[in-house]
């Protein structure tokens, strides 16, 4: 009985998917030729129950299979035919419903070709005859903004133009600092972005939390748009000071544009080079809306790696630098009057926390404190300068002190010592990292186990990273972690064989988090490798690890011109 049943019902569905298609066509052409025929007969027109069935007919279509591909167009035929009852019946009502029926065209379908001519259409019923001035306005400059290259921007700049005086008006003051909002409505205050070729983010610096609804648009050759990320929020309005476009000469990101498609509805658009994926995430205290984009083409996102005098932005500009004593990098005139100073060693983990455990027992916690100390003598050694450690004893010390302890002391770099671990044994090396946004998955692996964190917490670490990169020294710290990492490798491959260079690496590493001086985390070697476990627990290998980490700075300080050029 069941198993008849199921075929039946099998079959049935079969049927269905087979009929829908073609009934949903018919319905199509049925609705969209009723209008046809209320159009031609004179007569019909007249009555305006034939219109109400038209409309109705076309918005049922619409709403039955929001998804259909003609859906946009009998929503758009629908609001046509409201208008022309309207001119019939010259009722005030039947011009609002179709400025409805035309807003709701090109808020559901966005990408549809309909979108910029139903946005018309709506600016111009809101002119003449409902003569919403400003709403009309609203419409014809977001075509301009929104539909750059559509063929409605003729008519909608003209219509701009024409109730220019009518645009929304522009504070004569300065707009007061706290501005008081209605209640249930935030407004943007202003964008952020940053541009790293294969990644960008986007930050929209909100007054309160938001509804958003994000969606992508494919790239539109004909009309010249790559694709398109766009972000409405509800209840958001713009603030007038804010530039309605940007154009940015940006690798992935082109332009950011915003527009007011309806008075309570604000959209964001992002023109980008290509898009493979995207997030956006919202985040209070204060309120923003983060919008991450990745380009197309980083294929398998593991595979990249941040070389030493690496393809990166900051690595290719690094390593673009034909010789060092001109090095065109902008540094803060107080690092350089100051010089070298002061360095704060950072030795990892310690008391409770004895971070990665070797096979053979070997806690970090204790070679990161020897190796921070010999590293420490020598750097007082090599020059004159004032060293301080975050601990000179096997205590714990939560990561975000650590930082704050360099900036009281005012300290002019931060070395954070380290030892690797892995899942696997046969994995070993060294790697030198920086705090960024973490290029590959590894990287957060390993900046989620020095940090304690899981994936998850690493990655809401990331966003919060944002705000804290304007004060850290990206280039500064990127330099210094690619000396570091080249004077490693070279000085251990002196004295041991199979020394591995993983490179430098960028993560979202809490324990360099707020530090306002260039600084760099050192994985010295694997402690789960039991070859490198017994090198780390041997006074020699933290010895070379010292002496390198006084060359892997001596040549960032003499490329910054912190010490005198021998
Ligand atoms: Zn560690």
């Amino acid at each position: 009985m069941i198993r008849f049943y199921v075929r039946t019902f099998l079959s049935l569905l079969t049927l269905l998917l087979l009929v829908v298609p073609v009934c949903a066509d018919d319905a199509y052409d049925k609705v969209r030729s009723e209008f046809r025929k209320l159009q031609n007969s004179s007569k019909q027109q007249l009555y305006r129950h034939n219109w109400e069935r038209v409309i109705e007919g076309l918005e049922q279509f619409q709403r039955n299979d929001q998804d259909h591909p003609q859906a946009a167009s009998a929503l758009f035929l629908a609001g046509r035919a409201s208008h022309d009852l309207y001119r019939i019946s010259g009722v005030r009502k039947d011009a609002v419903s179709a400025v409805k029926m035309f807003d709701r065209v090109h808020d559901l379908y966005p990408a549809s070709s309909l979108a910029d001519d139903a946005m018309l259409m709506a600016g111009e019923v809101l002119e003449d005859p409902l003569q919403r001035f400003e709403e009309a306005y609203r419409r014809f400059s977001s075509i301009v903004t929104l539909y750059p290259k559509g063929d409605m921007f003729g008519k909608a700049r003209e219509g701009a133009k024409r109730l220019a005086a009518h645009a929304p008006k522009r504070p004569t003051v300065a707009a007061p600092s706290r501005p008081v909002a209605e209640p249930g409505a935030a407004r943007l205050e202003n964008i952020r972005h940053r541009d790293e070729g294969d990644f960008a983010r986007v930050v929209l610096d909100l007054t309160g939390p938001v509804g958003f609804k994000a969606n992508t648009l494919p790239a539109d050759t004909s009309r010249g748009f790559g694709p398109r990320l766009y972000v409405d929020l509800e209840q958001v309005q713009a603030s007038e000071r804010l530039p309605d476009r940007f154009v940015m000469p940006g690798r992935l990101l082109q332009g950011i544009r915003t527009g007011h498609p309806t008075s309570s509805r604000l959209r964001v658009v992002l023109d980008l080079a290509s898009l493979k994926d995207f997030r956006v995430s919202q985040i209070d205290r204060p309120d923003r809306l983060v919008i991450d984009v990745f380009a197309e083409g980083v294929e398998d996102v593991d595979e990249v790696e941040v070389p030493v005098s690496g393809a990166d932005s900051i690595g290719a500009m690094l390593s673009s630098v034909p010789n060092e004593p001109d090095l065109a990098i902008n540094i803060p005139d107080s690092t350089l009057s100051k010089g070298l100073r002061r360095i704060v060693v950072d030795a990892g983990h310690g008391g409770k926390d004895p971070g990665a455990v070797g096979p053979n027992g070997l806690k970090e916690k204790t070679v990161t404190l020897a190796m921070a100390k010999k590293i420490a003598a020598e750097l007082k050694k090599a020059f004159k300068c004032e060293v301080l450690l975050t601990r000179d004893d096997d205590t714990f010390i939560p990561l975000a002190e650590r930082t704050q302890f360099a900036n009281r002391k005012n300290a002019d770099l931060f070395i954070s010592v380290h030892a690797n671990a892995s899942r696997s044994r046969s994995v070993y090396g060294v790697e030198t990292f920086y705090l960024n946004f973490s290029k590959n998955r590894q990287a957060v692996a390993v900046a989620a186990r020095e940090n304690g964190m899981s994936l998850k917490e690493v990655g809401d670490l990331e966003l919060i990273l944002f705000d804290l990169m304007a004060n850290a020294k990206i280039n500064e710290s990127s330099r210094l972690a690619s000396e570091m990492q080249k004077s490693l490798v070279s000085d251990l491959r002196q004295k041991y064989s199979r020394i591995k260079d993983l490179g430098v690496k960028q993560g979202p590493f809490h324990v360099l988090l707020g530090a306002t001086m260039p600084s760099v985390l050192v994985e010295t070697a694997f402690i789960s490798n039991r070859r490198e476990e017994s090198r780390l627990k041997d006074s020699a290998y933290q010895q070379q690890v010292a002496k390198a980490v006084v060359k892997g700075v001596r040549n960032y300080a003499r490329a910054f011109k912190l010490i005198a050029t021998k």
